[in-house]
């Protein structure tokens, strides 16, 4: 009889609770969430950004950055871009602005996808150096792409599997430097030019995760994209396209329906940044950031 009450009152206590929208059960992702979102922009290379134009930036209303570094050459330059990672990061906190992300480069010689074991090795040397310049940077992705192109359809397994030998080594050594590593969904030819490469990779990776380049996709809408591969999609690169091929035009100028993308984001509780990586002035993109977030509230409120 005693342990009928009790459980009477739990029910009681457990309704009572849950009518109230008490945080025990919390009500998952909500549109109201863009709000929290923090925004940033691509703003050039290490060794080009300086203090005034990071003040600029932050001024403008943007709370982080993404860099982008040239190709180490030799160990003089190694040397002189460690300086300047050690400037930038000062520049950086004394601005206020977080340096989010940095763009690994790419090319012909510098691609992780390559078969030839030699060729391959050297890219993985240089990129090693590249995560290295982490230390004094502190980023919290590294971005790097799955290969350069084209690809041929021949090559295809065999790049992609030596990719994945490549990604899994830099994953290691990005954790080093308490960096996660990011591959970016690609155009035309590229590896990770689709939803399914992507979580080809990310399956077979412990650790990696994703940059979406939601104007790099040709295959499938963005929101497809966001909804298949989830979670795991930890950065962005932010601009619009016609659909044929990558343009990077402010948000708005193409096919775009920045609705679906900013519900797909919420609804994968996408935490990281609204990063730029489009054509516009530092102002444009916050008026049209401002945009974009209240166009998709109204659209969820109606
Ligand atoms: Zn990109």
């Amino acid at each position: 009889m005693k342990m009928k009450k009790i459980a009477g009152l739990f029910f009681v206590i457990f309704w009572a609770l849950y009518l109230s929208g008490c945080s025990m059960f919390p009500a998952g992702p909500q549109p109201s969430d863009v709000n929290h979102w923090q925004v940033g922009t691509s703003a050039g290379r290490l060794g080009r950004l300086t203090e005034n134009q990071l003040a600029q930036l932050k001024q403008a209303g943007f709370d982080c950055i993404e860099i982008g570094l040239d190709r180490i050459r030799s160990a003089d330059d190694f040397a002189a871009k460690i300086e300047q990672a050690r400037q930038l990061q000062q520049s950086a906190q004394i601005t206020g602005i977080k340096i989010w992300s940095i763009h690994i480069p790419y090319g012909r010689d510098i691609d992780i996808s390559l078969c030839d074991p030699a060729n391959r090795e050297k890219a993985l040397e240089e990129v090693s150096r590249m995560i290295s310049l982490c230390e004094y940077i502190k980023p919290e992705k590294l971005v790097i792409h799955a290969s350069f192109e084209p690809v041929p359809e021949n090559e295809r397994a065999q790049r992609f599997e030596a990719c994945k030998e490549s990604l899994a080594v830099l994953v290691k050594t990005a954790a080093v430097y308490n960096a996660r590593l990011t591959v970016e969904c690609l155009p035309r030819t590229c590896l990770g030019n689709t939803s399914s490469e992507i979580l080809d990779l990310i399956n077979a990776i412990d650790g990696l995760e994703v940059c979406c380049d939601v104007n790099h996709l040709l295959q499938e809408t963005p929101q497809e994209f966001i909804k298949r591969v989830g979670s795991p999609i930890t950065t962005l690169h932010i601009s619009d396209y016609d659909g044929v091929d990558e343009r990077h035009w402010l948000p708005g100028q193409g096919i775009i329906n920045w609705n679906n993308v900013l519900d797909s984001l919420v609804n994968i509780e996408y935490q990281g940044p609204f990063m730029f990586e489009s054509a516009g002035t530092a102002r444009e993109k916050i008026e049209v950031w401002n945009k974009l977030k209240t166009d998709y509230l109204l659209s969820v409120d109606k």
